[in-house]
């Protein structure tokens, strides 16, 4: 469909989650006021004394950070996960209340020593070395015997509950492939039985013919609003080349990561003038054992404002019992955020 004069309700397939998405453009095309509201960017600390991620400080566990000067990553205080519960699965009613253990770890990975960093404003440098630390937990985790998948991601603002400001991203690493990979494993799967390809280096191909909904490039990544992006200004970032996972990664490529991170969070701050709250993070191969020579590596941003800084968009109503909606269309949302330059 190369039809953008859909100005009418009409519903998207996501073929990567396997789901459609519902699309109302009809209900933006009062002209856009470029409202931007700004929120009160109190003056950033370098240190805080209070937090708990900062380097020398005490954590509410007891330890104490060392002073470290690029990355430091640490078993979560909170773990959701733990390496050894008891084994035991259970069916408390014909099948209809079961349950397991599930073993796991949860690991903080803190991107900077700088308490007043994001990754917008941090140095390529310093994002490749973020990119390094990711990769190095991806393989030491995935490479663990219980461990079939390993969860990068960051939460950011208090928006989407990060209750630290200091630059900061978590690791989940999980017996078990959770849903969402999982339900990406299933459709990457079907498209390379049925097409003897691979579905997000196809996607890509369209993506880069069309051309409309690309955001920001490099040699190595694209970062486009995807045909059925879910979120106003959601993201999806590919590497150009068919690699599972980090670990395949060369150095050009660590690199590009690190440089396509930065100029898309760069125009997210832009846009409405504030530091982005989002959750990104990234789906790479299982480690199950299994080579995946269908999996391509991406990265997912999802962020939840939709007009200003201040006024996000909700998940509820239909989208909880029927379908995800939009208003804004992924391409007038890649428009903008094209132009988040400056
Ligand atoms: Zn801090
Ligand atoms: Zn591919
Ligand atoms: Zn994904």
């Amino acid at each position: 469909m190369n039809d953008l004069n859909m100005q009418f309700p009409h519903r998207r397939f996501d073929p990567l989650r396997g789901r459609w998405v519902l699309v109302s453009p009809h209900r933006t095309q009062r002209p856009w006021q470029g409202e931007v509201s700004r929120t009160d960017n109190k003056p950033a600390l370098h240190y805080d004394p209070e937090c708990y991620l900062c380097p020398g400080n005490t954590r509410a566990g007891g330890e104490k950070n060392p002073a470290y000067t690029s990355v430091f990553a640490f078993v979560n205080d909170y773990a959701a996960l733990l390496p050894d519960p008891p084994a035991k699965k259970i069916d408390l009613g014909n099948g209809l209340l079961l349950a397991e253990s599930e073993r796991g770890l949860c690991r903080v990975l803190c991107f900077h020593p700088d308490h007043s960093l994001t990754l917008a404003n941090m140095e390529v440098d310093e994002i490749v070395r973020v990119v390094e630390a990711w990769t190095a937990e991806y393989k030491e985790l995935g490479a663990r015997p219980e461990i079939r998948h390993v969860q990068i991601f960051e939460n950011r603002g208090a928006m989407m509950g990060a209750s630290n400001p200091h630059p900061h991203g978590q690791i989940w690493a999980t017996e078990h492939i959770p849903d969402e990979p999982a339900a990406e494993l299933a459709t990457q799967l079907a498209y390379r039985a049925k097409h003897n390809a691979c579905l997000l280096c196809d996607t890509l191909r369209v993506e880069l013919e069309q051309a409309q909904r690309i955001v920001c490039e490099n040699d190595e990544f694209v970062a486009l609003v995807p045909f059925w992006a879910v979120w106003p200004f959601e993201t999806l970032v590919l590497s150009r080349a068919h690699l599972p996972s980090m670990d395949a990664f060369n150095q050009a490529q660590q690199h590009g990561l690190a440089d396509i991170l930065k100029q898309l969070t760069m125009r997210y701050d832009r846009l409405f003038a504030t530091s982005f709250p989002y959750t990104m993070g990234f789906h790479q191969r299982p480690t199950d054992g299994d080579t995946h020579p269908e999996w391509h590596f991406h990265g997912h941003f999802y962020p939840p404002l939709l007009r200003s800084a201040t006024v996000r968009k909700f998940m509820v109503g239909f989208e909880m019992l029927g379908m995800p909606q939009r208003d804004i269309t992924p391409e007038t949302a890649a428009e903008r955020l094209r132009a988040a330059t400056g």
